[in-house]
């Protein structure tokens, strides 16, 4: 009996070793539940308090915005470190829309954030499961849901526009926002796409790996609203 547990332990060890491999973690031994344990990969930057990794993120945002980035880990030299392994200090599920790449918005290079990036940065069970990967094995200390101004999907489903294709499932996903945030004072669009912020990051919250991290004071989730215009990020008071 004891051998056949052991055999399940080791062949679940060995599926989240490959599902590691093929995300990009070349060297981890993650165990599942309470066996959680990864050897140190070469980059200990996520060594911070979730508290932190807002701040760098968000310092990062300053610098777009001042036009002052410093592009850092961007060159041979970090592609070198990190092709050892990752240890993000931040996840992103932000939209797919191609006028903000985290990357450039919050001026970080290589290995510094983990993103996930769909149309209404909706919270779907492989994103979820994604930002789960980035969070509890990778250990990034900080999770960003980021919509944005004039978002398309939002607005698509404000308008109850017919979509070909799977566009639909997107426009499912995002409609309990439009309808909450129906009636709200100021402009219909934006009140739409910071309530789909919200109900995406509840959803990623309602994850029991995520929320654990979260009560071990491992990982902090907020919900940041991105001005198309000025490229500001601005963390959600009620996300
Ligand atoms: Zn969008």
């Amino acid at each position: 009996m004891k051998d056949n547990n052991r055999q399940v332990n080791l062949s679940r060890r060995n599926s989240l070793k490959f599902v590691a491999g093929a995300i990009g973690t070349g060297i981890l031994a993650a165990r599942v539940g309470a066996d959680v344990a990864a050897p140190a990969p070469a980059i200990a930057q996520n060594d911070i308090t979730p508290d932190a990794a807002l701040k760098k993120l968000m310092e990062g945002n300053k610098r777009f915005v001042d036009r002052k980035r410093q592009s850092l880990n961007q060159d041979l030299g970090r592609l070198t470190e990190v092709a050892k392994g990752q240890k993000p200090f931040a996840a992103v599920l932000g939209c797919a829309d191609s006028r903000f790449p985290s990357e450039i918005i919050f001026d970080q290079g290589l290995g510094d954030l983990f993103v996930c990036r769909v149309a209404g940065n909706v919270a779907t069970p492989e994103e979820i499961g994604s930002l789960e990967f980035g969070t509890l094995v990778l250990g990034a200390k900080v999770l960003v849901v980021i919509g944005h101004k004039r978002c398309g999907a939002v607005d698509a489903t404000i308008k109850g526009a017919q979509v070909p294709g799977q566009i639909g499932s997107l426009l499912d996903a995002i409609r309990p926002a439009v309808e909450s945030s129906k009636g709200q004072p100021g402009d219909r669009l934006e009140n739409a796409c910071k309530a789909n912020v919200v109900l995406q990051a509840k959803r990623l919250k309602a994850s029991p790996v995520i929320s654990k991290l979260i009560e071990e004071n491992k990982l902090k989730v907020v919900g940041g609203y991105y001005d198309l215009d000025t490229g500001t990020v601005s963390i959600l008071a009620d996300s």
